[in-house]
């Protein structure tokens, strides 16, 4: 069985859309939002994927007496590996030639996954498969071979986490020994450019194979990290990705 998160109560958040980001951004992809993470970053875009009532995770948007929490009943649906890959195939037109898990944290999913990406490659051999992860979790040698691109999306210590939760060597040196893995670091300030170089050198993460993107939900907050950030970040040798959706759709779910 696979958890997913919902665009409403019951539906699966299973749609088509613009990738905004990384490595495919611009090209049309079918995506699969599924539910649960390990890691609980305070500027998290999907917190309605981990950040349960109940649990004392901090977030940004936190009132004081109000936290922002979600009721993970409501949020999560499960599906069968059969019920998930036939509603990708459902998605209307127009055709995407791929197909991106994301989350949350996919690769907490198992064997599930894999299952997922057999199934759905059985019916379209040409499918791309791709996958974005917080880079945590080691992908089986089953996995690596399954996926066309894994988008890898360490953090920093921005994002709150701990540091050793957050980033773990033999996992990290995993993705950075595949071909088909991409890192995107997400970049508040120019500093950020320091703690990215200098985990580039620990994990060994070729630099030609790094993007940097804006953190930030609204296009005013991406555009004026832009200005300050793109040109620091290109000098140090790294590819900028914007968040077209965001520009695009909004902070909103299904797009
Ligand atoms: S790893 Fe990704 S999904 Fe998980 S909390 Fe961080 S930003 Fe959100």
């Amino acid at each position: 069985m696979l958890r997913l998160a919902v665009t409403e109560p019951g539906k699966p958040e299973i749609f088509r859309s613009i990738q905004g980001e990384g490595r495919s951004a611009g090209e049309v992809r079918t995506f699969v939002r599924l539910s649960g993470c390990n890691l609980h970053c305070t500027w998290c875009d999907t917190p309605y994927t981990w950040n349960w009532r109940g649990t004392k995770w901090p977030h940004y948007k936190d009132a004081p007496g109000a936290p922002h929490k979600f009721d993970r009943d409501a949020e999560t649906i499960e599906m069968s590996v059969e019920e998930v890959a036939e509603a990708v195939e459902a998605v209307e037109a127009p055709p995407a030639p791929g197909v991106v898990l994301t989350g949350g944290e996919p690769l907490i999913q198992g064997s599930a996954l894999i299952e997922l990406i057999a199934r759905l490659k059985r019916a379209d051999p040409a499918l791309l498969i791709e996958i974005e992860t917080n880079g945590t979790i080691t992908p089986s040698a089953a996995l690596a071979e399954a996926v066309d691109l894994f988008m890898v999306s360490p953090k920093l210590a921005h994002a709150g986490d701990r540091p050793a939760l957050a980033l773990r060597p033999a996992a990290l040196a995993a993705f950075a020994a595949l071909k088909s893995a991409w890192f995107k670091f997400v970049l508040r300030e120019a500093s950020d450019l320091d703690e990215i170089a200098a985990s580039a050198v620990r994990f060994g993460i070729p630099s030609e194979r790094i993007m940097v993107m804006p953190e930030g939900t609204d296009s005013a907050t991406l555009r004026a990290r832009e200005a300050r950030l793109r040109a620091p970040a290109e000098a140090a040798g790294y590819a900028w990705s914007d968040r077209l959706h965001i520009h695009l759709y909004g902070d909103t779910r299904g797009t």
